[in-house]
């Protein structure tokens, strides 16, 4: 008996998607998509080009990049080594030579980490082996003069005991700026036209606590502009982009919230006076916020503790302590926002606790979300493609969580046609009900020419009786049912059944797709010019 038989009486494991991972299914998938296709161009219509960076990168980019304080890169990243296969096995006394070279090789094209410890561990070895190969005389083996035991020694020591990186460390991606970034780099985009401006969308991983609008696989939909100047009018059309976005999408209780927080020049001095006024209230704050005095106090500003509340309205503000460049760049992207007609609203506790964030940030919420209600992140970051190792860069963008935005929108669908107002139906145009070998030769091409012509059609597998076909078509919400049978088939005259009101008429082919183009474009308007 093979084992499979063997095993039949366990119950098969059922799988289950992973916590704070999700599938998204049809009908919701179409609203994904519209989403989706409405980025898409709305962001052509500034001259924004898409991008798409890979899902994984190396470990040290997002901590380089996000930094290495925050929560993201300190405890929500989900980080591998991607072991390498090719370095040789313990070399056997003799292909340490063999397998000196070979990691120099898998170093140099960064397959091996270029990491200092495996430098160093590499450099060792080959000293002493380079100092046996000179020793070694005419016709004696060099190996008989290497020192294999210190060789051997040195082996088991940087290699077998882990000493040394042997793959790279790999994180999927927690957020795309500095995939970005360093794309921008790689690909030496700061010879193009300046400013660059990108857009993405995809999915991000971070493992934080799942909850409503928060998940451990997520989807943002992102821009950035790099490079060229910091001219607030660029702030302002980048905000301006994403109201335009959400406007379209007629996302309901859209609220924008900006703030600067200044840069090198004044925000440490506005920190180290904040973190003076912490420490005087420090008994009054909770365990939390304590540490941040130490660690980030910024992020003592974004505290939702009500306890803290009243403390923090009494703290120092930043706008009171911009330096004058600052003060003047925050006061020009107010009027420019103001110019372009978008409403925005101050909130000098709005901070970003990473170092590269500079004078603009913003903030978008929306409604029927609860307290995760922040659809949209966004601000300047004029030294992060510096700091990866690029020419200094200005650089300002935005990432929108896109599945808060759906569920906004699906919220205030759901009221909407609560109102009246009917979703938009996921159905079939057209439903084929055929009978017969000869009716279903012609219902084929029938669905053919009609998915063509930008249909929907359902073409049943298998022949059913005609009552049973037209309850299928119901329950898919089909709109018309095209019955082919034996005689429609000869008589070169199909019917058409309307399933809203039940009736029926008699068609030639032509006139069927002629008939029903002019009722779809009656349905949608903006099809009818074309
Ligand atoms: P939050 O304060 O909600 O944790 P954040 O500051 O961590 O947000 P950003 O890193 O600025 O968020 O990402 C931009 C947007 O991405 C957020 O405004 C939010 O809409 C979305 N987002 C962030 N984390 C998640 C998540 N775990 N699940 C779903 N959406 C998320
Ligand atoms: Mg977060």
């Amino acid at each position: 008996m093979s084992e499979g038989i063997a095993k039949k009486e366990e119950k098969p494991r059922k799988f289950q998607a992973i916590r704070g991972t999700r599938d998204l299914l049809p009908p919701e998938t179409a609203l994904w998509n519209r989403v989706e296709q409405t980025a898409h161009e709305v962001f052509a219509t500034f001259g924004f080009g898409e991008t798409r960076t890979p899902i994984f990168e190396q470990a040290d980019l997002f901590a380089r990049a996000v930094g290495g304080e925050t929560d993201i890169v300190s405890k929500e990243m989900y980080t591998f080594v991607d072991r390498l296969e090719k370095l040789p096995d313990p070399p056997t006394l003799g292909d340490y030579g063999a397998f000196i070279e070979q990691a120099e090789k898998l170093m140099a094209t960064e397959e091996l980490p270029a990491v200092p410890g495996n430098r160093l561990a590499i450099e060792r070895m080959k000293r002493i082996w380079d100092q046996g190969n000179v020793l070694g005389t005419a016709g004696e083996s060099p190996i008989e003069k290497v020192d294999s035991a210190v060789l051997e020694e040195l082996y088991k020591m940087v290699v077998l005991k882990d000493s040394m990186e042997l793959g790279q460390s790999i994180s999927l991606r927690p957020e795309a700026t500095a995939s970005i970034c360093r794309a921008y780099i790689e690909h030496g985009m700061q010879q193009l036209s300046q400013p660059v401006k990108l857009y993405y969308m995809g999915p991000m991983f971070r493992r934080e606590r799942p909850q409503k609008g928060r998940y451990r696989q997520f989807y943002q939909i992102g821009a950035e502009v790099l490079g060229g100047s910091d001219a607030p009018a660029i702030d302002a059309e980048v905000i301006e982009m994403v109201m335009t976005f959400f406007d379209r999408l007629e996302l309901q209780g859209v609220q924008l919230d900006i703030n600067s927080i200044g840069d090198r020049n004044c925000r440490p001095k506005y920190v180290e006076l904040l973190r003076a006024e912490l420490l005087k209230v420090k008994d009054k704050l909770g365990p939390d916020s304590q540490r941040r005095i130490e660690t980030n106090p910024l992020r003592v500003l974004d505290s939702k503790l009500e306890s803290e509340q009243g403390i923090i309205a009494t703290l120092p503000r930043i706008a009171d302590h911009l330096c004058e460049e600052c003060a003047a760049h925050y006061a020009a992207v107010k009027h420019q926002l103001e110019m372009r007609g978008v409403i925005y609203r101050e909130n000098w506790r709005l901070v970003r606790g990473l170092d590269y964030y500079m004078r603009t940030t913003f903030e978008i919420t929306a409604q029927g979300l609860g307290s995760q209600n922040a659809v949209c992140g966004g601000g300047r970051y004029d030294g992060l493609v510096e700091l990866l190792g690029g020419p200094p860069t200005k650089g300002i963008g935005f990432a929108i969580g896109e599945d808060r935005l759906i569920l906004s929108l699906q919220e205030s669908t759901s009221s909407l046609s609560a109102s009246g107002k009917a979703p938009a139906q996921q159905g079939r145009d057209v439903y084929i009900a055929w009978m017969g070998e000869r009716a279903h030769a012609t219902a084929i091409r029938a669905a053919k020419d009609l998915r063509k012509a930008g249909f929907s059609v359902e073409l049943p597998p298998v022949e059913q009786k005609f009552g049973k076909a037209l309850g299928q078509a119901d329950k898919l919400g089909a709109k018309y049912a095209l019955i082919l049978g034996d005689n429609e088939v000869s008589e070169g005259l199909w019917t058409l059944k309307t399933l809203a009101d039940g009736s029926q008429q008699k068609l030639t082919e032509p006139d069927l797709l002629t008939f029903l183009k002019r009722e779809k474009a009656k349905a949608d308007p903006s099809l009818r010019s074309g």
